[in-house]
């Protein structure tokens, strides 16, 4: 099954690449990065994990990522012999082919050994992987440790402060989006996620407020009001979600079991029956890839600028040397001609008025 983060923005994306390389042109669309913050087993990696769609990162109730992850999703393309593969490899380890996921996994937790110990050590050295696949986006998630407050095993006195800091030099930057996770177990104006997301970020336009374990709240209670924003406004809003618990983990249970659990747990609940939108990691991925189609939208006006001074300046070359340069200016009024029309599809789209694209 193809995963849920960026599906629906591929073929847009793909389409615009290859405008851009029938040009000639170098320019491509550069996605934001995603990074996750939260507190420790706030459901980070899982969340993570469930939106691209494949299991592979080290989760549990204890302190599991340790080092900053930044996965790199790589765009394969399709063999359309049905033998598609997707692989893994990391940067430390060149040439590589890991083609289990669970040996992926294994990898990320020895990696992690090597450089912050066995003992719970935290180290601010990146682990890099990339996934090739024909079902994903180029797009780069970053899983972060999560803060903690009091050290234990190996961790320095000062823990919290230097997770705090490796967590701001990843969120402050502009071009990333922040996944704010905090559970539903706990209250949000308790949240580090969006304490730190608040500081990074303090109009809220990057951030998007991701509820966990909705499956495991005090009886009685639900998370209709975090959900609704109304015990912490935020701007892009909150998805609400139900990852495989620690059980789900130790018995392999997969996380397509784990989304029809999610949709059942939604469904059986009539409090969440009229917010439907905001329940559930594909919900999650729509909002995602909305706010991807948003940037898109946002940088195509430069890209054509781009695209368009370097026609001009081709143009006067020629010119220059006294030659036709009808087809160059012809094909260049075409693209452009091209990107407007997306333009318009893409506002369309964000409206939700159609799915698919034209492909002329
Ligand atoms: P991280 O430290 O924030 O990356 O959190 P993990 O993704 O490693 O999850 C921590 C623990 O919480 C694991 O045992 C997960 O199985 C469990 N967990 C995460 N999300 C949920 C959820 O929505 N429901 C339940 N019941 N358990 C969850
Ligand atoms: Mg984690």
């Amino acid at each position: 099954a193809a995963p849920p983060l960026g599906h629906s923005v591929i073929p847009i994306v793909n389409k615009l690449q290859d405008i851009f390389s029938q040009l000639g042109s170098q320019s491509t669309i550069e996605l934001p990065q995603v990074a996750v913050v939260g507190s420790q087993s706030s459901g980070k990696s899982s969340v993570l994990e469930a939106l691209v769609g494949r299991d592979f990162l080290p989760r549990g109730n204890d302190i599991c990522t340790r080092r900053p992850l930044v996965l790199q999703l790589v765009q394969m393309k399709k063999k359309g012999d049905g033998t598609d593969e997707e692989w893994g490899e990391f940067l430390h380890l060149p040439g590589k082919r890991f083609l289990d996921f669970n040996e992926i996994r294994k990898e990320i937790q020895a990696e992690t050994e090597r450089e912050a110990g066995g003992n719970k050590g935290v180290s601010d050295k990146q682990i890099r992987l990339k996934i090739f696949s024909p079902n994903v986006l180029d797009i780069a998630l970053v899983d972060l440790p999560g803060l903690t407050k009091v050290p234990v095993g190996d961790q320095p006195s000062d823990i919290e402060a230097r997770i705090r800091t490796m967590i701001m030099s990843y969120i402050k930057r502009q071009s990333c989006l922040i996944l704010a996770v905090t559970p539903a177990n706990a209250d949000l104006a308790n949240s580090d996620a969006l304490q730190m997301a608040g500081i990074a970020d303090p109009d809220g336009y990057r951030t998007i407020g991701v509820i966990t374990k909705l499956d495991i709240m005090d009886r009685g209670t639900d998370a209709r009001n975090f959900l609704l924003g109304k015990v912490v406004p935020l701007r892009l809003g909150y998805v609400g979600v139900v990852n495989r618990s620690q059980e789900d983990i130790l018995m392999n249970r997969s996380i397509k079991e784990a989304l029809v659990a999610e949709e059942k747990f939604f469904r059986s609940r009539p409090v969440y029956n009229d917010i439907a939108e905001r329940c559930g990691v594909p919900q999650l991925a729509k909002k995602l890839n909305q706010i991807l189609v948003q940037h898109i939208m946002t940088v195509l006006p430069g890209l054509k600028t781009r695209i368009g001074s370097a026609l001009i300046s081709v143009a006067k070359e020629h010119a220059s040397y006294g030659e036709i340069i009808e087809s160059k200016a012809g094909q260049g009024a075409l693209v452009l001609n091209i990107l407007s029309k997306y333009s318009d599809a893409f506002s369309s789209m964000i409206e939700g008025k159609h799915e698919e694209m034209s492909t002329s």
